[in-house]
């Protein structure tokens, strides 16, 4: 289908056609055109633009990325859909590893993701050969690598579920979420929560890189100020005045 861009959804429109493309393909899957889906209903609510909440959430996860000793970065089918190169971008600069890990695991679907990260650039992708299991997760999302999740101390998860983010968190790691939705569970148990959409969400991480990478003490003060209760609170209060005013 072509899109007009004169359409006022067109940014909308197209990402809806890409991941409709790539269900096709057997890279993202039905469940996940759903979960798109709540995603946007959240992202209309909340104006479709970075709020200067998220903003600052999101260097807040730049910060503990670049403070930690392992980072990583759990890649699904749909972010892989999204934002691939802009996730191999941030994973190369901080740097971070990256895994894959879907909900709905098939060795079929899981090369095609890990295979899908490489033709955009990613050097080295984990996922392909578990050899550890996350605890507290009933569903093949429980599969892992030593080297990388298991081994992680901070994982950004974009777009992830309540089970997963908790099973993280109760294996002591620090949890960096983007999720639209501030009321979800994964938003409430994160380290940090960015309530934005991913594909705003990581090139505003990429640009700050920079100026946190040399600025250590920027970086601790970013941590120690950051309080992520307050700043969920803020994202429900926008989406509430907007609703009133309109
Ligand atoms: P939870 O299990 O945390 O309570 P949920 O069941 O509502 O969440 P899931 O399907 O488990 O939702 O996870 C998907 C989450 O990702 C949703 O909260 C949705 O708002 C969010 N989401 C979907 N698409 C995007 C996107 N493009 N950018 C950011 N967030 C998104
Ligand atoms: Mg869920």
């Amino acid at each position: 289908m072509v899109v007009s861009k004169d359409h006022p959804r067109y940014r909308s429109l197209v990402i809806r056609e890409l991941l409709a493309e790539l269900n096709k393909a057997g890279l993202v899957s039905t469940t996940g055109l759903i979960a798109h889906g709540r995603g946007e209903a959240f992202d209309y609510l909340l104006g479709e633009t970075t709020n200067p909440n998220a903003l600052e959430a999101e260097s807040v996860a730049v910060a503990y990325m670049l403070e930690a000793k392992n980072p990583l970065i759990s890649v699904n089918g749909n972010v892989a859909a999204l934002c691939p190169r802009e996730i191999v971008s941030l994973s190369e600069i901080i740097p971070a590893k990256i895994e894959v890990n879907l909900f709905h695991r098939t060795d079929e679907r899981m090369e095609r993701v890990c295979a899908h990260m490489e033709a955009m650039g990613a050097k080295r992708v984990l996922g392909r050969n578990p050899d550890a299991k996350l605890n507290g997760i009933a569903s093949d999302r429980s599969l892992c690598t030593r080297e990388g999740i298991l081994m992680a101390d901070v994982v950004l998860v974009p777009l992830e579920d309540g089970d997963r983010a908790e099973a993280l968190l109760h294996a002591g790691k620090i949890v960096l979420a983007i999720d639209l939705n501030p009321l979800s569970r994964t938003s409430k148990a994160a380290t940090v929560t960015i309530v934005d959409e991913v594909t705003r969400a990581i090139p505003n991480m990429i640009d700050s890189v920079d100026e946190l990478k040399t600025d250590l003490s920027k970086r601790r003060s970013l941590i120690s100020t950051f309080d992520n209760k307050a700043n969920l609170k803020k994202s429900v209060q926008m989406i509430c005045k907007r609703l009133q005013k309109d």
